[in-house]
């Protein structure tokens, strides 16, 4: 039987290590200022922008919100990140995403000065990733590798999945691991027999965005899973197939109607796996941490 991965305390000792570095920076008369757009109302947009802008405020990280309108084009934007670029007093730029339909992204992406790049998406960051040279990573899978990192399990030679192919976690999060001397294979919606792959695994990582999608006939026993999934789910059928009827996840689905979960079956893994990061309260917290260690770097970058 594995046991939940908690991911607290490599959370705090990333909070930690920012904190110290904001300490350091504030001794120079530099105080790292985060600039944060949303464009529109997305509900769980909003959640995650004012989660970023309080953790900023937590560790002394100036942040400034931009809110544009839901109607907002690529060249608005455009401008609007180009302001923000010019501005010698902002050290990191976040466009949060996904962005309104009409907005292109990789434009905007591609505009972010790469140095104020927190998010790790401009192709010059990715270059360097592929390349193994210094740059701003992507917080997600930096923070899985805090996480493997700090569990005091050798990665080197280790057989490493990836479940999903995403720019933003699933491959920087292969890069990472290659970086890692871990062996790297991807699985992705095309891949023949993904389970029979999975199961050579000593390290899963999930990001697909299907919930419960890697269950137990995909681990092989005593491996490592990491799941980044966040979905929700509000379907009772789907909820039953989930949870189990005498869980406190499933007394919360019973009193809200709605539970987040990841994309990795936690509670048949959990008899499978040595370790399982739970959802919520798991990676998610390692994402806006290691956002924090990304400002910092980004004030840092630019004196
Ligand atoms: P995307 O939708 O961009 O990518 C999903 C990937 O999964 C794609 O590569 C897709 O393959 C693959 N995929 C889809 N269905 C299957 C399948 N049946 N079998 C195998 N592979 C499949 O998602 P993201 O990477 O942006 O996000 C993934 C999940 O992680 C989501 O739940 C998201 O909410 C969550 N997330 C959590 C974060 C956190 O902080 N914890 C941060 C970012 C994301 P293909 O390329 O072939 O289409």
């Amino acid at each position: 039987m594995g046991k939940r991965w908690s991911c607290k305390s490599t959370a705090e000792n990333l909070l930690a290590q920012a904190k110290t570095k904001v300490a350091a920076l504030g001794e120079r008369g530099i105080q790292p200022h985060l600039a944060v757009v949303l464009v529109g109302e997305d509900p769980a947009s909003k959640v995650y922008v004012s989660n970023k802008i309080r953790t900023c405020e937590s560790l002394g990280i100036k942040s400034t919100f931009h809110k544009l309108e839901a109607d907002t084009d690529t060249d608005a934007l455009l401008a609007v990140v180009d302001e923000l670029n010019r501005d010698t007093k902002v050290h990191g730029i976040l466009v949060q995403l996904p962005l309104p339909k009409q907005i292109d992204e990789s434009r905007i992406i591609a505009a972010i000065e790469p140095d104020k790049d927190v998010d790790g998406f401009h192709p010059v960051n990715v270059g360097r990733l592929s390349l193994g040279e210094p740059g701003l990573f992507p917080c997600t899978p930096m923070g899985v590798i805090a996480l493997l990192r700090q569990s005091g399990h050798s990665l080197s030679g280790k057989h490493a999945v990836v479940v999903g192919r995403s720019n933003i976690v699933g491959k920087p999060m292969a890069q990472l691991l290659l970086k890692e001397n871990c062996t790297v294979s991807i699985i992705h919606s095309r891949t023949q027999n993904p389970a029979e792959l999975c199961r050579q695994a000593d390290i899963v990582v999930a990001a697909v965005g299907r919930p419960g999608l890697v269950d137990a006939d995909w681990i092989k026993p005593g491996a490592l899973v990491v799941d980044v999934g966040i979905n929700e789910i509000t379907d009772r059928a789907q909820a039953e197939n989930l949870i189990p009827a005498d869980s406190k996840k499933m007394k919360a689905f019973n009193e809200k109607g709605r539970v987040l979960y990841g994309d990795v079956h936690y509670f048949s893994c959990l008899d499978k796996a040595e370790l399982v990061t739970p959802v919520p309260g798991g990676i998610g917290r390692l994402t806006i941490a290691h956002l924090m260690v990304n400002c910092v770097a980004a004030a840092e970058l630019q004196q």
